[in-house]
């Protein structure tokens, strides 16, 4: 298992201009505040992100609170950008926690899943997969080898099925059959995008009649690798059906590690899980701590 530090090298590489600037500085003044808006603009930090960290250390620098060095002043703004109130998944004491997955096709969605199975298997919980993406031929199928390969129940139906009638009977299991998580895969790609966003609503619709509170988290799959178009994508998906938190594949294929922080501070999700590569073990629930660590190591 590759972990964060390593999933991270491509990113670290950007960071360390930041680091740069960073390091040995006591005070701070127009021009150092410049530099650090740049580099942290490079490093893809994104623009709101970037701004709201600068306007900090100004601030506090002019009303004395920055004590001590201002790298480390820095790093703590980065992660506190990052820390959630609500981190991980908002498990259910009693009956099936359901989660949804979004993602249009490429974006790691099936891998994303069946590395989450694994791991909430792993932690001794019962896993049931709902693979409501009919539409594409290969999903439902690919979706199977990897349940297969976790050794992990799943709910299907054919290709082009009603994935909402797969969605009502994936309920169904899950509660007649005490299963701890239920994961719903949807389609990545329909028709139109008016259609996709239906049918998102729909199993949503659908998975709260059959379970009150479900879906109780709707976790959108980014690809890291995409930067600036992850955040036009979440826009878009945030418009029908409310995330709760982001899956963000592929960490480790990218210099573009960054937009973490822009995708915490421009669209308000949390990112929960971080992709980090194509094995099963590669991915990590998110630890603010541990990513402004390895970014800076
Ligand atoms: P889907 O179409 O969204 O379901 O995407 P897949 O799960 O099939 O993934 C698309 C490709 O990205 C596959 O080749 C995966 O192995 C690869 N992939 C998924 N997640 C990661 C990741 O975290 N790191 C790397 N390096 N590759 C990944």
């Amino acid at each position: 298992f590759k972990g964060i530090k390593a999933g991270l090298a491509k990113t670290k590489g950007v960071f360390g201009s930041v680091l740069d600037v960073l390091r040995g500085k006591g005070r701070v003044d127009q021009a150092f505040l410049d530099e650090l808006e740049k580099r942290l603009y490079l490093a893809d930090v994104g623009t709101q992100a970037t701004r709201l960290i600068v306007d900090r250390v100004r601030q506090a620098f002019r009303d004395k609170e920055i004590t001590g060095e201002v790298e480390v002043f820095v790093k703590a703004q980065l992660r506190e950008l990052l820390t959630d109130a609500t981190p991980g998944i908002n498990y259910q004491p009693t009956g099936p926690t359901v989660v949804m997955i979004a993602g249009v096709n490429g974006s790691g969605k099936t891998t994303s899943i069946a590395k989450l199975a694994n791991q909430l298997q792993s932690e001794g919980k019962k896993v049931l997969l709902a693979a409501c993406d009919t539409f594409r031929a290969a999903a439902v199928e690919q979706l199977t080898v990897w349940a297969g390969r976790i050794g992990c129940e799943i709910v299907k139906q054919g290709q082009n099925a009603d994935p909402s009638a797969v969605a009502h009977d994936a309920c169904e299991k899950a509660k007649a059959r005490g299963f701890d998580v239920l994961i719903v895969d949807t389609a990545g790609r329909l028709h139109t995008q008016t259609h996709l966003m239906k049918e998102l609503e729909k199993i949503h619709r659908i998975v709260a009649r059959q379970i009150p509170g479900a879906p109780h988290e709707v976790l959108l799959v980014l690809d890291a690798t995409t930067g600036q178009n992850a955040l036009t994508q979440a826009e878009q998906f945030s418009k029908s059906v409310k995330c709760t938190g982001i899956v963000l594949s592929k960490l480790d294929g990218t210099a573009k590690g960054g937009s973490v922080f822009a995708i915490k501070q421009k669209l308000g999700l949390p990112v929960k899980f971080v992709g980090l590569g194509e094995q099963i073990g590669d991915m990590e629930p998110f630890d603010p701590d541990a990513f402004v660590t390895a970014l800076f190591e």
